[in-house]
């Protein structure tokens, strides 16, 4: 069963379904009219905490604070679908990889083993395990995300597609085998439904986005893996795009910098995350053309 709302939220006097297109459902909950609350995660709120001072500051959701809830701590964060009309809405994850180098080195030392990423893997390519990997029964969460990541576009091309919700329904969660970019510029046209206004409206917020993150000091000294960047749009045809989800985003050592375009070699932190922005814009102007 897919729930593509976990609650009702309200914003000035109106009232409708909130929309999650990834993540686990029960870490979300509606916050103040106009905002969300997300799970608190100390690697997350320091980032939103050192956006709010960068360049970056208008592609991002405000960040409003903590909020405790039935005992668990939560981030108060701008719901950035509440402007719109009857949203439609994409989440895509940035990066050519969705696991942090220090996640690969904590494997390492000491492996966990892990029975239900195994499960996931087996049922769906019980090709791509090795023979000790069955017998194990296990793996671990890096070689579960490596799979992942090779499985989509992840890898080819630095970004995936995590969900798309339209207006009229027609949208699915599972694009988890949706890797080259035909496949990609497809679900892209199908997001926008051939509306060539819309797709413009997007590539000129994603180049002034591209723009602004090559001048961030924020983002030249940061690895960030497994964010986002979400895709609003609605009848009016007003359309932008936000990054969001910053649970694995890792300042760098002092003085050290990315590109994220580099390949990457353990050391270096490089996460293709402009490669994928730069693929991103590509494959909509090519789809703006055709
Ligand atoms: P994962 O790490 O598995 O991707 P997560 O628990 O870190 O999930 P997010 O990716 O941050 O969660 O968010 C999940 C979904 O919630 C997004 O795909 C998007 O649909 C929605 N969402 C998150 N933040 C906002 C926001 N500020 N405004 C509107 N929608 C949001
Ligand atoms: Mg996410
Ligand atoms: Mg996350």
């Amino acid at each position: 069963v897919i729930h593509w709302s976990p609650f009702i939220q309200s914003f000035k006097k109106n009232q409708y379904p909130w929309i999650q297109l990834a993540g686990h459902q029960g870490n979300f909950h509606a916050g103040e009219p106009g905002a969300i609350l997300k799970k608190r995660d100390s690697k997350e709120q320091k980032a939103y905490t050192k956006l709010a001072n960068d360049v970056l500051k208008t592609y991002i959701p405000q960040f409003r604070g903590n909020v405790e809830k039935d005992g668990e701590e939560y981030i108060q964060l701008q719901d950035l679908l509440c402007e719109f009309e009857s949203p439609n809405a994409m989440d895509i994850k940035m990066g050519k990889r969705t696991y942090l180098e220090e996640e690969l080195v904590k494997a390492r030392k000491k492996p966990q083993m892990r029975k239900d990423m195994y499960q996931k893997m087996s049922e769906v390519d019980p090709t791509a395990l090795t023979e000790e990997e069955h017998m194990l029964g296990a793996i671990t969460k890096p070689r579960y995300l490596q799979w992942r990541d090779q499985m989509s576009s992840t890898e080819e091309l630095g970004f995936r597609i995590e969900g798309i919700k339209r207006t009229d329904g027609a949208s699915s969660k599972n694009f988890k085998k949706t890797k080259s970019r035909s496949e990609v510029k497809s679900a892209f046209d199908m997001f926008v439904e051939g509306n060539g206004k819309i797709l413009k409206n997007y590539i000129c917020r994603l180049k002034e986005l591209r723009s602004t993150q090559e001048k961030s000091p924020f983002f030249q000294s940061h690895e960030i893996i497994g964010s986002s960047l979400l895709f609003v749009h609605d009848k009016s045809e007003s359309a932008s795009v936000w990054m969001i989800d910053f649970g694995k985003t890792s300042s760098l050592d002092d003085g050290k910098t990315v590109d994220h375009r580099s390949s990457w070699e353990e050391g270096n932190h490089e996460d293709g995350y402009l490669f994928g922005l730069d693929n991103i814009i590509e494959i909509m102007e090519e789809l703006c053309q055709s």
